[in-house]
């Protein structure tokens, strides 16, 4: 799934390409990719000229006169600047011819758990039709971080993922930067010191940094705006790299289920919180001898206990 990094790129490559021109004419072939807003664009867009092209979260806004034209990627979309006489891949829902130059934009998304939203008279400011949203990492405050850590009082992954918390991360950069930052992903986020959560929000910033320059990551479906894939898959160092060696220790890294989602980690690196060591030396404590603690704690209190 596109996290920011990967939609950022999308609109430092949209921004130069679009802003200034208007919109000619819409081709819909499928109304119902539009979740909010009039569901015609054809109706509505023609003539619009597009004042700037913005990213809020991971969604891409397209800053129109008079309204804001905004796309979620979802799993597998993909908004692409084709020339119009380029053959049109199946799953395109959406072509928006533009004047000034014979290419239009086209959104794709064979999944559809992406979506485009027209807010008409709205400026990307307001938070209609997109619900609540966390604050953008990069621009976060150490400060306003540890408030956050302090009130989640949940698995530091879980956090990371919620973008009502912080808007923009994903498995991807959530992983990455819990690694970076030598902090466990099932670690509570109350239990974080100043330290790690310093380290924790420079891992954050460091990762996404690095992978903007980078393009982003292609691992299956993300692509750029002009249809080229992104780099920073070249630079993971734990995401999906269970059973490979560390890069830093040399152990063997692992994987794990946090928030329902596949977690990849190096146990030396990153300490497991003392819960999770407890729960793993129950488990490696042979059957007999956790039976024969049950008999002893099981055993009737001695007369004097009793008193
Ligand atoms: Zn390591």
């Amino acid at each position: 799934m596109p996290e920011l990094p990967e939609v950022e790129s999308i609109v430092r490559q949209l921004s130069p390409a679009l802003t200034g021109r208007h919109v000619r004419a819409v081709e819909m072939a499928r109304r119902d990719i539009v979740r909010g807003g009039p569901h015609a664009l054809e109706d509505v867009l023609p003539g619009r000229e597009v004042r700037a092209v913005t990213r809020r979260a991971k969604r891409i806004q397209i800053e129109l006169e008079g309204g804001v034209l905004a796309f979620h990627l979802g799993m597998s979309g993909r908004l692409t600047l084709a020339a119009a006489a380029a053959p049109v891949e199946k799953h395109t829902h959406v072509r928006i011819r533009l004047d000034g130059g014979d290419e239009e934009l086209r959104f794709r998304d064979p999944r559809r758990f992406g979506g485009i939203w027209f807010l008409e008279n709205a400026t990307t400011g307001q938070g209609r039709f997109f619900g609540e949203v966390g604050p953008e990492p990069l621009e976060l405050p150490l400060k306003d971080f540890r408030a956050i850590l302090r009130r989640s009082r949940r698995q530091v992954k879980a956090a990371l993922l919620d973008q009502s918390i912080i808007a923009g991360l994903g498995n991807i950069y959530a992983d990455e930067a819990l690694f970076d930052a030598g902090v466990h992903p099932l670690r509570r986020t109350d239990t974080l010191g100043d330290d790690e959560a310093r380290r924790l929000l420079a891992s954050i910033k460091k990762v996404l940094r690095r992978a903007i320059r980078c393009n982003g990551s292609t691992l299956s479906d993300y692509r750029r705006a002009d249809g080229s894939e992104g780099d920073f898959q070249r630079f993971h160092r734990v995401y999906r790299k269970t059973g490979e060696a560390c890069p830093n220790c040399g152990e063997v890294i692992a994987r794990l289920v946090a928030a329902g989602r596949s977690t990849h980690l190096c146990p030396r690196c990153q300490p497991a919180p003392q819960a999770v060591v407890n729960l793993k030396a129950r488990a490696r404590t042979p059957r007999r001898s956790i039976e024969r603690g049950r008999r002893l704690l099981s055993t009737p209190r001695s007369p004097e206990r009793q008193r």
